[in-house]
């Protein structure tokens, strides 16, 4: 019996990594998913059979964990799938934080493996708990974006993992006798997942959540080592082990290093540019913009995280298609941190059967954008901003952007003049061929569609 479990857990170890290659490519991605997700039905009912297990917290744990799922599912909107993907993380953390302790309160005279892959597992689980928590609260706006920065920040965090990692080592000489110093650990990891994301602000949040979800992974590792569960190990190390790369990548899209967000505090002072916007703001109807849209012969859309707020992506698939049948090319630049996640762009195109093949990155499109007739941004802010290309002291600086303001015509699909996620002002809204086209993204989109179809009936 036991071969046969060992032999499921390979087999869904296999799985999961061929899941997470195929979840690479847009056009495997969806069998990708399900294979990861076969995966995991295999994994969980290998270990059922495995024996020793009391079935009926696993059915309260089944019944209580679906009933959430299912809530969730119909209840989270779209938009607010982010905060959703924190506090998963956020309960990856607290899940593997919780194994930790029961097992130290199971048996605390292990060897010393055991304990350090307790502690490691109530540390890391901690830590990505209660930072899940605050990224969570700032991303829902119940914790301000900006970042909270206080004297001496670096140090007092230094002087926590300094003081964890001392306790820890008492820990480890006399696991029976430290009961008290356990919980210390776990409270000061608490502390510190706070500390360590609240001075994150503004547009960095993206890498702040990809690296939460790895260190989730890590301490869902570190669990697997407790209870000698060769599936979870694996399946934890994947997880941490992707977070990083989507780290890497995040950081690589923001232009920026993984110590400067850290420990940079970016977006202290973002309420204000240093230099003053110049130029006159061009307000254009959507009737007048369909006439520039129907005389264009290469169109590039660029969502960002107001399509997901309007909810504008079946209307501007519409939209493309119209375009195209009038003989137009459409494509479809995404930004990497466009949005509120990783991939969220991507998420609601495919929703909206955007065909693959439309999707381009903006290190493709930005060579070609000065022959683009009309870019059209619909609620995209920061990751438009030309701030990050020419203004040195903006705090997006540096950040590779879409350059829309190079197509030959740009309109800007929001609701006001107001600021993107990182509360940086956007010179695009002035530059002379900017048209803003005020309103709700999806009626403006609509409106746009029913100008095309009104001329195709005429
Ligand atoms: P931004 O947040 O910069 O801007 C979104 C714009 O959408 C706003 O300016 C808003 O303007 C507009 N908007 C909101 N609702 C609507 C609506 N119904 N119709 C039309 N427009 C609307 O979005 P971007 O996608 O450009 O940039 C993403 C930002 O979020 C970056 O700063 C990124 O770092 C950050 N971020 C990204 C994460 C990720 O993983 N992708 C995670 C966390 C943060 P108005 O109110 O005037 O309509």
């Amino acid at each position: 019996m036991e071969l046969l479990i060992n032999l499921s857990y390979i087999a869904a170890s296999i799985m999961f990594i061929y899941g997470l290659k195929m979840l690479s490519r847009a056009e495997t991605a969806r069998r990708g998913n399900l294979l990861s997700a076969l995966a995991m039905l295999l994994a969980v009912v290998a270990t059922l059979l495995s024996g020793g297990l009391s079935f009926q917290w696993i059915i309260v744990g089944l019944i209580v964990g679906s009933i959430v799922g299912a809530f969730a599912a119909r209840v989270v909107k779209m938009t607010a799938m982010p905060e959703m993907v924190a506090l998963f993380n956020g309960s990856g953390g607290i899940a593997s934080l919780l194994v930790g302790w029961a097992e130290y309160q199971a048996e605390p005279s292990g060897d010393v493996f055991r304990t350090v892959a307790i502690l490691l597992a109530v540390f890391i689980g901690g830590v990505a708990f209660s930072g899940s928590i605050v990224a969570f609260g700032k991303l829902s706006g119940r914790i301000q974006g900006r970042p909270i920065l206080f004297r001496g920040q670096h140090l007092i965090n230094a002087a926590l993992v300094a003081i964890t990692a001392a306790l820890a080592v008492l820990v480890v000489l006399n696991p029976a006798g430290t009961y008290l110093i356990f919980i210390l650990i776990a409270l000061l990891s608490l502390l510190l997942g706070v500390l360590l994301v609240i001075p994150i602000g503004g547009a960095d949040m993206p890498i702040v959540i990809s690296l939460l979800n790895s260190y989730s992974g890590i301490a869902a590792s570190a669990a697997g080592f407790i209870i000698l569960n060769n599936v979870l190990i694996v399946a934890g190390s994947l997880v941490g082990a992707s977070g990083l790369i989507l780290t890497n990548i995040m950081c690589k899209a923001m232009n920026r290093s993984l110590t400067n967000v850290l420990f940079g505090g970016f977006g202290a002072t973002t309420s204000t540019t240093t230099t003053a916007v110049q130029g006159e703001v061009k307000a254009i109807t959507a009737e007048d913009a369909y006439f520039i849209l129907e005389a264009a012969n290469s169109v590039i859309f660029v969502p960002g995280y107001g399509m997901a707020v309007a909810q504008a992506q079946h209307t501007v698939r519409e939209l493309a298609e119209l375009l195209e049948a009038n003989g137009c090319e459409v494509k479809y630049a995404i930004h990497p941190v466009a949005g509120r996640m990783p991939g969220h762009m991507n998420v609601l195109l495919a929703e909206a059967n955007v065909p693959y093949e439309q999707l381009v990155e903006p290190d493709d499109v930005n060579p070609i954008m000065p022959t683009i007739d009309v870019a059209v941004v619909i609620g995209a802010n920061d990751v438009v901003n030309p701030a990050a290309r020419e203004d040195e002291s903006s705090p997006l600086y540096g950040m590779p952007i879409i350059n829309v303001d190079e197509a030959k015509t740009v309109f800007v699909l929001k609701r006001s003049m107001a600021a993107g996620f990182s509360g940086v002002e956007n010179p695009l809204f002035f530059k002379n061929n900017t048209r803003m086209l005020f309103g709700d993204a999806k009626q403006s989109i609509s409106t746009l569609v029913a100008e095309f179809k009104e001329a195709i009936a005429a």
